[in-house]
């Protein structure tokens, strides 16, 4: 056996729980106690500097040097009860995953005497030298200046011995070069949208809240293991492997009990996500062998989001300790299922009304519709966006591939909702409404809640889904930031609601009553998005047919969906609501081009050194092992017989040679389809032709190598199979 295989294979045998121990029995004892919040705060800061923060988190307004150098010595002062040494601006840029450099307290003072210090300076703004982040295009390498600011709408914490600050990521000619930037943005777009909309029915609705809750897939493989599989080490995924006899046909994983290594693993997680004051509350195993899931409480879109990038850092470093590697790529193993990230995304007044809740009355389900009809609106229109928002080389192996939502964008409601919605269409004439209609409409939409209750349909096929009280978008890809998708929601629900607005106070201005125009053009809503309503299947052959009847787009070409971006539709949403201007949306498809290219052209090559360095000579030593043993039998049997019993072996160096043969060429040409791809100039033509030439050699040399996989003597096979890496103890 290969040695890597091999010593995996022993230290895997040889692995015991690791022990996790609590800092307390209870939780209320540590959770949060890692976070600088309204509490510590209180206890840090003197009264006014207390006061200018909340000032500035409640209602945007900045506050002076001074209160910033007070906020900064009290941040920290509570840091230094942790002996925290370092401070760093923690940034979300456009890769996968954080960013953040340390700088120490330590200062030296007019006699040249060394200091800890923080100013309010270092607290605000920071210039981090970062010029090699991916910008598209924004900073030109001469003014490589990037600005990190912080974001007081997220508080501060600690991480080993380091003081966090969130902060955004800006160029020096203040454009986004990060997620948070245009999520704050497209967050007050739907707050200031959402307001507007709710005033007409509550005038003392003052601000709409956007919340999440995110639920992480992921994969745990022995770090021993991932460790041998060049494959998983590079690209997060593995290029080649059988499947095994057994994966997830018996569903015996999912929900099932959970490995004590995992578990030890999971709670060491908890505690460290609850210190920092991140509500993660459920786990469980997923479908796939070793893939499981975990799922906080909801909160504020933004925080939710800060969270979730920090839980997958922490993961990373948690498993570490319980020799495990964590793969957030969303299709680790061919075969078995892949790895999402649901977003449970909802609407919520500051006067308490979650704005996807049904209510007792029919007023208040007059909101709820309305929001909901809109939602509907909202996807119809922006299918496109939504998808280039949650579309990239690692969720294109998930997407429409029977396991996951389809490359189609489709709501379901839930049949009765559905239905009532088709009833209240009804009764809403063109004509005046008459006061028995009316009558009608208001009883109909007053048995939402009793209707919504029996409803217990939980359609897992749905790409978008009304779950109660929310929306779940099922779309996006467990190693994605949060914020690409909810930018597109937000920005995308706000544009909808403010065009909404505009259709009925038009109305309003021409003479409408402000009732009959909200009924007016809520039914002409409903019928308009009709076509994105879909309660069945949606992995099913029908349903790609049925949704190209109803004009429904279905894009699986990756470079194809991100250019959707650049759609008339998503311009008037993303520029129209001042999300990003017309530099930044270049840039983020620039970005998203980019990141594509690079992924794939990675993948390639390491699947081509695999091939041709770890496969192809086992298959030599493999088929000369044969060669040899064919020598001998002829040399001890006679012709005759030597015919008969060595017809397998030759066969099976024949197809060997074969597939040998294949593997070669096949790589050949992918490196000559890589090399012209390289050679385009534009980010555009490359990344197609990425797509077009380069992906489909990837699948096919695979298949090659799967199969010698099957035929090669085990003991020799230099790569950790299937079997292997997805059970373990
Ligand atoms: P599932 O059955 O889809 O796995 P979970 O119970 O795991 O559902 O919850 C999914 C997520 O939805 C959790 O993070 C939960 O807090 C969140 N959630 C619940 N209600 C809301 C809401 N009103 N808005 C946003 N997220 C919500
Ligand atoms: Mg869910």
């Amino acid at each position: 056996m290969s040695k890597m295989r091999f010593f995996a294979l022993q230290e895997l045998a040889n692995r015991r729980p690791v022990p996790v121990e609590y800092p307390s029995e209870r939780l209320s004892d540590y959770y949060g106690a890692h976070v600088f919040d309204r509490k510590k705060m209180q206890e840090f800061l003197p009264r006014e500097a207390y006061k200018a923060v909340i000032n500035a988190i409640e209602n945007g307004i900045p506050f002076n040097r001074e209160m910033a150098d007070m906020i900064a010595n009290g941040m920290k002062n509570w840091a230094k009860t942790f002996n925290v040494t370092h401070y760093t601006h923690w940034f979300q840029p456009l890769t996968e995953g954080t960013a953040e450099k340390h700088d120490g307290f330590i200062e030296f003072d007019e006699d040249g005497d060394v200091i800890e210090r923080f100013s309010g300076k270092l607290l605000i703004q920071q210039e981090p030298d970062a010029s090699s982040f991916p910008n598209g295009g924004i900073r030109n390498t001469f003014e490589a200046r990037g600005y990190t600011a912080w974001d007081v709408s997220s508080p501060a914490f600690i991480v080993d011995k380091t003081l966090c600050i969130p902060t955004i990521f800006i160029s020096y000619t203040g454009e986004a070069l990060d997620y948070k930037t245009p999520l704050l943005k497209a967050l007050a777009a739907v707050d200031k949208a959402a307001t507007d909309v709710c005033k007409m029915f509550i005038p003392d609705v003052k601000r709409v809240y956007a919340n999440l809750g995110w639920e992480q897939e992921y994969f745990l493989v022995d770090t021993a293991l991932y460790n041998a599989r060049p494959d998983l080490c590079i690209t997060g995924r593995t290029l080649m492997g059988h499947s095994s006899p057994k994966d997830q046909q018996l569903d015996d994983h999912y929900f099932g009990s959970i490995p004590s290594r995992v578990t030890n693993f999971m709670k060491e997680l908890e505690v460290e996500c609850h210190k920092l004051g991140i509500p993660v509350k459920t786990r469980h195993n997923e479908a796939a062998p070793n893939q499981f899931e975990l799922a906080p409480i909801f909160e504020d879109v933004n925080l939710a989001n800060d969270h979730n990038q920090l839980v997958m850092d922490l993961m990373k470093r948690i498993a570490t300790k319980h020799n495990f590697t964590v793969l957030l790529h969303e299709k680790p193993f061919k075969g078995v299922n892949g790895s999402g990230k649901h977003n449970n995304w909802s609407l919520c007044t500051d006067t308490g009304i979650n704005l996807f809740s049904p209510t007792k009355t029919a007023e208040g389900n007059m909101l709820f519709l309305t929001f909901v009809v809109n939602v509907l609106m909202m996807v119809y229109k922006n299918q496109d966006l939504l998808r280039a928002s949650i579309v990239s080389a690692g969720n294109s192996h998930r997407l429409g591939a029977a396991e996951a939502p389809p490359a189609i964008l489709s709501i379901f409601l839930g049949g009765h909702l559905s239905n009532m919605l088709d009833e209240v269409a009804k009764n809403l004439g063109d004509a005046k409404l008459t006061s028995e209609k009316k009558k009608a409409l208001q009883l109909g939409i007053s048995r939402i809640p009793a209707i919504l209750l029996d409803n217990t349909d939980r359609n897992r096929t749905s790409p978008f889904a009304f779950t109660g009280n929310r929306f779940e978008f099922r779309a996006a890809g467990s190693s994605a930031n949060c914020a690409a998708s909810m930018i597109v929601i937000n920005a995308a629900m706000a544009h909808q609601l403010n065009e909404f607005k505009f259709s009925i106070d038009s109305l309003v201005s021409q003479g409408m009553e402000q009732e009959e125009a909200l009924y007016k053009v809520l039914k002409e809503s409903i019928i308009a998005s009709k076509n994105i309503r879909f309660e069945g299947d949606g992995y099913s052959e029908e349903w790609k047919e049925e949704a190209m009847k109803r004009g429904l787009t279905n894009v699986s070409h990756v470079p194809d969906a991100i250019m959707r971006f650049n759609d008339p539709q998503s311009r008037d949403v993303l520029i129209g609501e001042n999300i990003f201007n017309e530099n930044e949306l270049t840039c983020r498809i620039e970005v998203e081009l980019e990141k594509f290219t690079k992924k794939v052209q990675i993948e390639s090559r390491v699947l081509g050194d695999l091939a041709i360095n770890h496969i192809i000579p086992t298959a030599v030593i493999y088929q000369n092992r044969l060669l040899e043993n064919l020598r001998g039998l002829r040399e001890i049997f006679s012709p005759e017989e030597y015919e008969v019993l060595g017809a397998d072996r030759r066969e099976l160096i024949k197809e060997i040679q074969m597939r040998v043969l294949e593997i070669k060429q096949l790589v050949r040409e992918m490196t000559e389809a890589r090399h012209v791809a390289n050679r385009k100039t534009s980010q555009v033509e490359k990344a197609y032709c990425y797509e077009e030439t380069v992906c489909p050699y990837m699948e096919k040399i695979r298949e090659h190598i799967d199969i010698l996989e099957l035929e090669i003597d085990d003991e020799i096979w230099p790569l950790p199979k299937y079997r292997e890496l997805l059970f373990t103890k």
